[in-house]
Formats: structure tokens, C-alpha cells, sequence
């Protein structure tokens, strides 16, 4: 029987993995082999594999014996190459432990450090080192991390006894207390464990290790990493791979030092290096935010009044560039990067893909492609198509923020951590958050985040911390979330007690009072700002700002214009309106999939008129009523065809139930009642009786035209006499008219006769010879699967999504958030059904309906025009199933091209 291999070694005279390694190595396991590959100094060790995260969660929090022995067998090793022994007096090997998934989760699972020490090796170390502070300062941050990660014992109570030696001895600083004080707290600590647990802190070095392996591997199945998978769609049988590695130590005095490293500024994307470091310290001083780290460059020192990097170990700066610079060309993309320096030499301990904004992706890709690293279509596949958002996203009105300054709210500046504009009421803590976002937006401000705190930081608009650099928890998380984020804001004071938020001399109340955040620049102001359209909105729709002034509405234009040349999928947008349709034009779209008729019946006199034609006794006053709607719906459809000039117009005929069109308040009514010259009594029986148990399901869509045929007798009159009288202008209207929630094929027969006979009136009344191809939705299951019944009538399909997922699962679009949520949270569903397509169950009847309909018409003409025409995904699964267009709302046409190059892209890998 052939074993499995479970341990794999990295660094030193054994390296068995390298970077196509991932799934079973991690992202940090496979490279650190990959830098041990290349011959860059990592300290060696091994990666016990995410198959046994996976087997040790099956088999009830076990390590299967299989495991042990390998792990004891690449310790060996280790041991032999180091010269070193774990658990040797003298001079005792020290390991980390730390996790890594393929994916990184930032903050989500446990590390231990300083592995190996108890009460004879610390002395060891002593000895070894010629440092007992820093021996001692090792030994207490190990018990504190130990006991906190592997024995549940909380921090807090450490940091305590750590607090009340401080005030004892008046000492403010770590740095101030000396290896005796040290020494005195490790006694401490180790009784505080045996207090809660009963039990000595364990002194064996192979139970400890193996006690923080398991725990790394507990990890993985914490709330906070399950939440960050579920947001972040990442399987929960990936697993966590376990990397045991030889320690490095920054925290032995002046020459060493730790700190994080990007290839390029991850907040904007500017190709400079840029990165954070601390002198003595030790990894995770730096992305706690306990400490707030240096700038690593000159150019990012520069007027901060902090020593550089490059400053203080020109030496260790220039190898670590050299470094970074050549991983990045390696990898042929943007490297976050940790490194920890030990008596003056750099040792990597991490290179990794870093995560970056919207607007630092794009800047990255696009930079990247200039300088010849990658090629156009690799720069499309790494923007994450619903990113294009942040680029859309509103900024805060520049001259509102010259005020706000003048009066003295500009209450302080932090670091510019994650870009965008954000306001709302002050959230002190996450669970405040998560209860206030269900009323207004909230800004969440901590003096520090933790991962504890990520349900609030999602439910929050923005995040503002007073401590931690640009790497810290909050930073790192936010930009994932594509948050507005302000982290250090340094001169603010957060006072749980009183809950309150100040800055000398002003004070704001949580709950109530208001901040708006600038995570571009870092700013924060007391009160609420308004919001500016950004600068690709201020191009092309305000067309205040010219293309060429903004360098980043010329990088947006390349994304689309790569993303033009590459995809095959049409993208059209929903719009109701001549301003939405030239919105939508000028971010792309190509159409408009569909205009939803009554929303043109609800302004002002358009809903008297309507409500004259629902309250009208018989044919005769209906038809009087219809006169009226004519005339403003004529005009509505002109402005539209104007607007979309030589593009195609999908046109719904009237979908929603009446009842939906009159007031169900008495004040309403009587208002209702005064306007149209009749009683109180009549409008209410006429309300009483427009009321259906299950409208959605009730006497709505073709069934309104099948029962009132004169109504969309009127609907098509309308649009053929805009098409021609826009055609006198020398605009050429496209219309396509479309007939909702069909079931069946004589529904369509019967509307279409009516349609056609209105269409010849309007071409004999005016001597033209006016056509336009009509078709229908497909919403209904029963049409998807006789679409080829559907299919003899329709001249195109356009699939309403929402509609179809409504009466295919049989959930209420309007009642399902009740239940949805909770669905989603027991992972019933994997995500909202309304929200990104059903690929397994609506998916089929989408492909059904496509192929049955194409076996009969096959020049059928598809579409999709529910809302999932704006979700990447979903865009590429209609790619896949070969339609010819989606159709979304304005300000998601750019996600949605993006996506549909995507979806072409892939087709080929
Ligand atoms: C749909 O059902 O997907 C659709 C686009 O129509 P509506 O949302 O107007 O019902
Ligand atoms: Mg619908």
C-alpha cells in the first residue's frame, strides 16, 4: 500500500513543492517553496496539506497517526538542517506555526509563535541569544498566543497583568520593561492558566506542536472564517494548509526588524514600492495595528517626519527591493510580501498575489500591459467585473468639503486606506453596526479592527480606526470589500463608556450623530457630505470633465475597449427613461432590452388619466380614458427612440396589476375621489374589487391585454406613431414590442392579432408601411419548456430572470427576504436566487426554453432582461448558453461588458 505523502518540506537541502502546488500546499505553503526554489532566503520548514485540514475535521478533530509520523520525520529533518533540536536546552530550534488556504482570508485563522519555549529552553535561548529580554519577551508573547489559540484562554487576561505592571512601576511602554519584569510575568501567566484550566501550561515541545497544528486546523472552522468563506464563495472543503517553520526573530534588538511589502501601492495601484516596516519587532506587532508602522520608501516618508527603511538599512532595503522586484516578475503580478530581518539579514516569510482596490486592479492590469508582463486579455481576467463599480461609485462634492474645512470639521486625517466616500451614523461597535445599517448607513469606528469584527464591517457603509497602518486587519478587509476605509486616524479618541467619538475639542455621539469618511484621502469629517458623481460619470454623462483630464476615465475606456474586441455577448440596459437610455448609452450598452411601459403611467397627470381608464364603467370610457395616455405615451417613446437613435428599443407592454395604479389609503382615495369628479364609495369598490389574494400570480402581464384589448391596442398605436414621427427627424427608431408573462402560445396568438390589427390601422391612417418584430418574455416555467410552441409565434425571447426564479422555486419576490437570508446563512441555497441566477434549476429552464425555441425559429433572437443581467456570473452562464444579449440597469453595462469578455475569454482556457 502505497502511503500518502502528507508533509511536504521546504527551504534547505529538501524542497518538495513549488507554486502549482497550490490546492494541497496553500498560497503561503507552495510559495515559500517556490521562493525556496528560486533561491530566495526563506527559513526552511514543512507544509502539513489542506487533505488533512479535511480528514482531521471528518475524523472529529483527530490527527491521524499517519500525519504525526510524517510531521516527526520532516521535524527531524528540519532539526538536521537548522542544527538545531526543538526542545534542546542549549540552544532550542523555535518554530511558527501559521495557516494558509489556496486562497488567502486575511486575519481569519490562528498563528502561534515562538513554538518550542517553556521553562529550560527559555534559557536556552537566553544563552544563545546573549539577550535575556528578548528571551523572556519570547516566552510571555508564547504563552499568551499559545494559551489564547490553543488552550482558550482569552488574551485579555494576559494583557491585563501586563497593564497592572505598567501602573505599578509607571512604565508605558512595552519596550520599557526589562527581561526581570518579563521573567516575573511569564510566573504569572503560567498561573493564570493553571487557574482557568486546571492544568500546568504545557512544558513538552511535541505536545505543543502538534496542540497549535490542531489548532490552526480548529481554525478553519471558527464563525469569523466561515462568514469570510461564505462572502467570499470559497468552499468549505478547500481546507487550511499548516506551515511549521523555522522562527526568524526581528525582535532581538536595533538590528532587526519586521514588516509587509507591496510591489505596488494597493490602495491606488502607482507602480512604487511600498510597504511598512517596525524596528525590533515581530510580525504580528505590524498587522494588528498595535504599533503604527514606518513607511518603507523614502518617497512614502517623505514630510511624515518618519525614518525610512531605506533610510535606516540602506543595505537590507536595496536586497529586499531587488527581492520584491524580481518575485513580482516571477509571478507576473503585484506581490504582497512579509519579511522579517535578523541581525541585519532579510529573510522572506511570505510573497503572495496582493489584494488591491477597484481602482488599483485596473490601474495594475492596465500598467502591466505596458510594460509587456502581460497581455491584454490576462489584464481583463484579473479585474473583477463588479469592481467596475467602485469606479462608477460617487465621491464626496469638492467644494462642500472646502466649507466643511473652513467651519472646522475636517476633524482629522488618517491613512487612505481604502477609496471611496462614505457617511453615516457612528457605529462603535460590529454588532451595533449590523443593528444599525437596517435603518440608515452607519460607519463603523474602532480604535482597531478584528476579525471578530468583520459581520459589522460588512454591514457597515465604511470603516474609520484611530490605530493600525495600511496593512492592518481593517485596511486589508475593507479593500477587499471594496469599503471606504480611513485607518490611523490617530488624533481620534473613542470612549465606549460615554460613546462618544472626539478629536480636540469636537466631540460626536454614537447612534446619532453622523461622519463621512474620504477613503481616498483619508479625511474625516464631522456631519454628513454629500456625494459627487465620479470622474467616469462626470466624462460621459455630465460631460463636465474632459476624457483627457482623467486618468481614470481613460483606464476604464481601455477596459472596455479591450473587453469590445474580445466579446461575443450583446449588452443591453433597462430603461424607462430618455435620461437612464442615455446613461446607458454612454457606459456602453448597445440597446435597450427592455422598457418597462408603466412606469410612464405614474407621473403626474399619466396616473389621473390611467386611473380615469381603471375607474371607466365599460369599453366606451375606457377607450375616452386611453385617448389621454396616448398622447404621453407617444412623447415618453419618443424621447426614448431619440435617445437610443439606431438602436434597438425592447418595449414590454403594460405587466403589473391594476391595483398597483390606485391609492389603498382613504386620504388617497378621497384625493383620488375629488380628482376624477366622483365619490368616495365608488373609488373604494373599485379598489375592493382590483384586490387579488396573490396579485403576482393574479390578473396581471398579457392577461391585462387579453381581458382590455383596447389597452394595448393603445400601447402599439403609441409606439408605431413615435417610430414615425421620430423617422421625420431622421432618427431611426428600432423598436421591438414585447408581450410579458405569456404561459401559453395562444395568449401570444391572440395579443398579436390585436397588435398587428392596430399596426395596419396606424400604416393605413398615415400611408406607411411601419413593422417591427414582436415577441415575448419568457417568465413562466410552462413557457419555458413549450417554448417551442411559444417559439412559432415570438420573433425573440427575452427571459425574465426575476420572474422565472419567482414561480420556479415558488418564492415571493417580495416576501422572500424573510426566509432568504437564513436559507443562504444554512447554505440551503448557496447565494440569493434573485441576486446571482440559479445555474442548476432556472439555468435549465433558460436552456431549454433557448434550445427548443432555436429547433423551431433559428434565427430566434435571445435575451435576458431580469436583474440578473448585471451579475458577472450570471452573465457568463447566458454566455455559456448562448444568448445573444443581457440587458441591465445603466450603471451596471460596464460590469456587465466586462463580464461577458470574461465569459469568452474563458471559453478558451
Ligand atoms: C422579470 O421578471 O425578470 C422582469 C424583467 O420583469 P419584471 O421585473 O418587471 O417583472
Ligand atoms: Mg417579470
Amino acid at each position: 500500500m502505497t502511503t500518502v505523502k502528507h508533509v511536504y518540506s521546504f527551504g534547505g537541502d529538501r524542497n518538495e513543492g513549488s507554486a502549482k502546488m497550490r490546492n494541497l500546499l496553500g498560497g503561503k505553503g507552495c510559495n515559500l517553496a517556490e521562493m525556496a526554489g528560486l533561491e530566495i532566503p526563506v527559513p526552511p520548514g514543512f507544509t502539513v496539506t489542506t487533505e488533512v485540514c479535511t480528514l482531521y475535521i471528518a475524523g472529529g478533530q483527530k490527527l491521524p497517526q499517519s500525519v504525526k509520523d510524517q510531521v516527526l520525520e520532516s521535524l527531524k529533518w528540519l532539526e538536521g538542517n537548522r542544527g538545531r533540536k526543538l526542545g534542546d536546552v542549549q540552544d532550542p530550534l523555535l518554530l511558527s506555526v501559521r495557516s494558509g488556504a489556496r486562497v488567502s482570508m486575511p486575519g481569519m485563522m490562528d498563528t502561534v509563535l515562538n513554538l518550542g519555549l517553556n521553562d529550560l529552553t527559555v534559557e536556552g535561548l537566553t544563552k544563545a541569544s546573549g539577550n535575556p529580554r528578548f528571551a523572556y519577551d519570547s516566552y510571555r508573547r508564547f504563552i499568551m498566543m499559545y494559551s489564547d489559540v490553543v488552550l482558550g484562554v482569552h488574551k485579555d487576561l494576559f494583557e491585563h497583568e501586563i497593564e497592572k505592571l505598567k501602573a505599578a512601576t509607571g512604565k508605558k511602554l512595552d519596550t520599557e520593561i526589562t527581561a526581570e519584569e518579563w521573567k516575573g510575568l511569564t510566573v504569572v501567566f503560567k498561573a493564570i492558566v493553571q487557574k482557568e484550566l486546571g492544568k500546568p501550561f504545557p512544558q513538552d515541545p511535541i505536545e505543543q506542536l502538534f496542540g497549535g497544528i490542531c489548532a490552526v486546523f480548529d481554525s478553519w472552522e471558527t464563525d469569523r472564517a466561515k462568514l469570510y468563506r461564505q462572502k467570499n464563495r470559497i468552499p468549505d472543503d478547500w481546507g487550511t494548509a499548516v506551515n511549521v517553520q523555522t522562527m526568524v526573530f526581528g525582535n532581538m534588538g536595533e538590528d532587526c526588524g519586521t514588516g509587509v511589502a507591496f510591489t505596488r501601492d494597493p490602495a491606488t495601484g502607482e507602480p512604487y514600492f511600498y510597504g511598512e516596516y517596525l524596528i525590533n519587532a515581530q510580525g504580528e506587532d505590524v498587522v494588528a495595528g498595535v504599533r503604527t508602522p514606518q513607511p518603507i520608501t523614502k518617497y512614502q516618508a517623505e514630510g511624515t517626519g518618519h525614518t525610512s527603511l531605506e533610510e535606516a538599512m540602506p543595505e537590507v532595503f536595496r536586497t529586499l527591493l531587488a527581492t520584491c522586484n524580481r518575485l513580482e516578475s516571477h509571478f507576473k503580478d503585484m506581490q504582497d510580501l512579509e519579511f522579517t530581518i535578523e541581525r541585519g539579514k532579510l529573510f522572506m516569510l511570505q510573497t503572495r498575489i496582493g489584494k488591491r482596490t477597484a481602482l488599483a486592479s485596473i490601474r495594475i492590469a492596465i500598467d502591466m500591459v505596458d510594460e509587456k508582463l502581460i497581455d491584454s486579455n490576462t489584464a481583463l481576467s484579473r479585474i473583477e467585473a463588479d469592481n467596475l463599480n467602485q469606479l462608477l461609485a460617487p465621491v464626496f462634492d469638492p467644494k462642500e468639503k472646502a466649507s466643511f474645512k473652513k467651519e472646522g470639521k475636517l476633524m482629522t486625517k488618517g491613512l487612505n486606506a481604502g477609496p471611496g466616500a462614505a457617511v453615516g451614523r457612528i457605529a462603535l461597535s460590529a454588532e451595533e453596526a449590523e443593528e444599525m445599517a437596517k435603518t440608515g448607513p452607519v460607519v463603523l469606528c474602532r480604535t482597531e479592527t478584528s476579525p471578530e469584527d468583520l459581520a459589522g464591517m460588512y454591514a457597515a457603509n465604511g470603516i474609520l480606526t484611530a490605530r493600525g497602518g495600511m496593512t492592518s486587519h481593517a485596511a486589508v478587509v475593507a479593500r477587499g470589500m471594496g469599503k471606504p476605509c480611513v485607518c490611523g486616524a490617530s488624533a481620534i479618541t473613542i470612549d465606549l463608556k460615554a460613546r462618544t467619538l472626539s478629536v480636540d475639542g469636537i466631540t460626536l455621539k454614537a447612534a446619532t450623530d453622523f461622519i463621512s469618511i474620504d477613503g481616498s484621502t483619508g479625511e474625516v469629517f464631522a456631519g454628513q457630505l454629500s456625494a459627487f458623481p465620479s470622474e467616469v460619470n462626470q466624462v460621459l454623462v455630465e460631460k463636465k470633465l474632459k476624457a483627457e483630464d482623467s486618468e481614470l476615465f481613460q483606464r476604464f475606456q481601455k477596459i472596455m475597449t479591450w473587453s469590445n474586441a474580445v466579446r461575443r455577448l450583446k449588452v443591453r440596459t433597462n430603461a424607462d427613461t430618455p435620461h437612464d437610455a442615455q446613461v446607458a448609452r454612454a457606459f456602453g450598452a448597445e440597446g435597450i432590452g427592455l422598457t418597462r411601459t408603466e412606469h410612464m403611467f405614474f407621473e403626474g397627470e399619466r396616473i389621473i388619466a390611467f386611473r380615469k381608464f381603471i375607474l371607466a364603467k365599460d369599453l366606451e370610457g375606457r377607450k375616452e380614458a386611453l385617448k389621454g395616455l396616448l398622447v404621453l405615451q407617444r412623447k415618453d417613446f419618443e424621447g426614448i427612440f431619440e435617445a437610443m437613435d439606431g438602436l434597438p428599443v425592447v418595449v414590454r407592454l403594460l405587466d403589473p396589476p391594476l391595483h398597483e395604479f390606485v391609492p389603498h389609503d382613504e386620504a388617497g382615495q378621497n384625493e383620488m375621489a375629488k380628482v376624477m369628479g366622483v365619490t368616495l364609495a365608488e373609488v373604494k369598490h373599485r379598489v375592493e374589487k382590483l384586490h387579488e389574494f396573490n396579485p403576482m400570480m393574479g390578473h396581471r402581464g398579457c392577461r391585462l391585454g387579453i381581458t382590455y384589448p383596447e389597452l394595448i391596442r393603445m400601447q402599439m398605436r403609441a409606439i408605431s406613431e413615435a417610430a414615425l414621427a421620430v423617422a421625420k427627424r431622421g432618427i431611426k427608431a428600432m423598436p421591438e414590442v414585447m408581450v410579458p408573462l405569456i404561459g401559453t402560445v395562444k395568449e401570444l396568438a391572440f395579443t398579436k392579432v390585436e397588435m398587428l390589427d392596430e399596426l395596419a390601422a396606424v400604416n393605413k391612417e398615415q400611408g406607411t408601411n411601419f413593422s417591427c418584430p414582436i415577441g415575448t418574455m419568457i417568465e413562466i416555467p410552462r413557457a419555458a419548456i413549450t417554448a417551442d410552441k411559444i417559439a412559432t409565434e415570438a420573433e425573440f425571447f427575452s427571459f425574465g430572470t426575476n420572474d422565472l426564479t419567482q414561480m420556479g422555486f415558488g418564492y415571493s419576490r417580495d416576501d422572500s427576504g424573510t426566509f432568504l437570508p437564513e436559507y443562504v446563512a444554512k447554505k440551503i441555497l448557496e447565494d440569493d436566487p434573485f441576486q446571482s441566477l440559479d445555474q442548476e434549476g432556472i439555468g435549465q429552464l433558460v436552456q431549454i426554453a433557448c434550445q427548443k425555441g432555436r429547433s423551431v425559429r433559428p434565427d430566434l433572437h435571445l435575451g435576458i432582461c431580469g436583474e440578473h443581467g448585471g451579475d458577472p456570473r450570471s452573465v457568463k452562464f447566458f454566455h455559456r448558453t448562448g444568448l445573444d444579449y443581457v440587458s441591465c440597469s445603466p450603471y451596471r453595462v460596464p460590469i456587465a461588458i466586462l463580464a461577458a469578455a470574461q465569459a469568452k475569454l474563458e471559453e478558451t482556457v
